[in-house]
């Protein structure tokens, strides 16, 4: 039986319920490093990640089932895993208004006023794409064609975000290592912000509810100018230590960072008969609707009231099964909001994407009900909460607990 991410990570983990990666002081012995890599079969020989191991326990029958009745559903209906019609409108839909807006602003006849509204739809624009486009396809979710997941994921580069490191970070660190402190990249997205028990305190953390959804309006700028360097150039990223990166990836970066940089920069100010603060008002509207919009929205899958912020013990291995962490580590919401769920990719359903993150986000309501049956015959915790509004007073809810210093598990139970 395999208790990878839904089996989709072919080599980072293993039947055995053990996995390489993990925490590092609690591994700090070279002589328990193994080579693993997630997505390129180049790199095994090279990179190192510490051990970290899921206990099995009684998971068995729980993966096994939920597993099997998902199959069934798929089989049953003869539908594909992948992309629809639908999904596919969308993605030309969401891709034609954003770029469509830019030409509109480029054409130069837009007034001054008419061009700052059109910056609110293109930062709308960034962040769909990256929520129902690019999310997608670089997970491998989107065809089972690799060039189709290819094309659909350089979207991503193209909105200034690299498109390699987030399979790094967020396919395998994220996915695999859920809410793991020190591990799991996702709770670590900016000193200013403290997103579970164990991350270090500053003092000005206590107010973090009052400027935290203000600061994910800077989550694109960072990643556009700052994010993806200090990853490349960082030694251990999440478990893996001493990482080394291809070389056409940093060339990638290179060049994806500088056709991001000109078409959302230097082309406006070369030919728009604009100033440069409006320009950067124009940019800043831009990404910082796309950067509150994200940075939301990720939030209310886990640092909400319910999921947890389990550690490994001290020979570093989890409580539960790999399945049954991401179970009780992600939350869902907002069911009934159809538009919502259209437009961020049905990342409303998190917990049907983090146990079969490489089946297409459009299949996730239909297959939510089956996990949700699943998971109360085997008293497994299905985290959710009904309306986006609800989802996120939790979240600023969870700001304000994890402000203080010495807030623990404890502290953040559900009041
Ligand atoms: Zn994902």
């Amino acid at each position: 039986m395999d208790f990878g991410p839904t089996g989709e990570y072919p080599c980072l983990i293993r039947p055995r319920q053990t996995f390489t990666g993990g925490i590092r002081p609690f591994s700090p012995h070279p002589s328990s490093l193994s080579s693993t890599f997630p997505d390129s079969s180049s790199q095994r020989a090279v990179d190192q990640t510490i051990k970290i191991r899921f206990s099995n326990r009684d998971a068995k029958a729980f993966v096994k089932d939920v597993r099997s009745r998902v199959t069934d559903y798929f089989e049953q209906t003869g539908k594909s895993r992948k992309a629809t019609p639908g999904m596919v409108l969308k993605t030309f839909l969401i891709l034609g208004v954003t770029f469509g807006t830019y030409a509109l602003i480029m054409l130069g006849s837009l007034t001054l006023g008419q061009m700052w509204l059109a910056t609110f739809v293109i930062g709308l624009g960034m962040a769909g794409i990256g929520f129902s486009v690019a999310h997608d396809a670089l997970h491998g979710a989107y065809s089972s064609n690799k060039a189709v997941n290819a094309l659909l994921g350089f979207t991503f580069d193209i909105m200034g975000a690299n498109g390699y490191m987030w399979k790094i970070t967020h396919n395998v660190i994220h996915h695999t290592y859920t809410n793991i402190h020190d591990v799991d990249e996702d709770l670590t997205v900016s000193p200013l912000l403290r997103l579970s028990p164990g991350a270090r305190h500053y003092w000005f953390h206590r107010f973090q509810h009052r400027y935290g959804f203000l600061a994910y309006g800077l989550a694109t700028v960072n990643w556009l100018f700052a994010k993806d360097f200090q990853q490349f150039l960082k030694k251990d990223i999440g478990p893996y230590v001493n990482k080394k990166h291809p070389l056409p990836q940093i060339a990638l970066l290179v060049v994806s960072k500088a056709l991001a940089i000109t078409w959302m920069i230097v082309l406006p100010l070369v030919y728009l008969d604009i100033t440069w603060w409006q320009f950067l008002i124009g940019f800043l509207t831009a990404h910082m609707t796309a950067g509150i919009i994200l940075g939301v929205i990720f939030q209310l899958a886990h640092v909400v009231e319910g999921p947890e912020f389990p550690l490994p013990d001290d020979k570093g291995t989890m409580e539960y099964a790999w399945l049954v962490h991401e179970m009780r580590t992600t939350a869902n919401f907002a069911f009934a909001n159809k538009p919502l769920s259209w437009y961020i990719g049905g990342l409303n359903y998190q917990i049907e994407h983090h146990l079969f993150p490489q089946t297409c986000s459009v299949h996730y309501p239909a297959i939510a009900p089956i996990v949700q049956e699943v998971a109360a015959e085997y008293g497994i915790p299905y985290h959710y909460n009904p309306t986006l509004r609800e989802a996120i007073a939790s979240h600023y809810r969870m700001l304000k607990k994890l402000g203080p210093e010495a807030a623990t598990m404890k502290d953040l139970a559900v009041a």
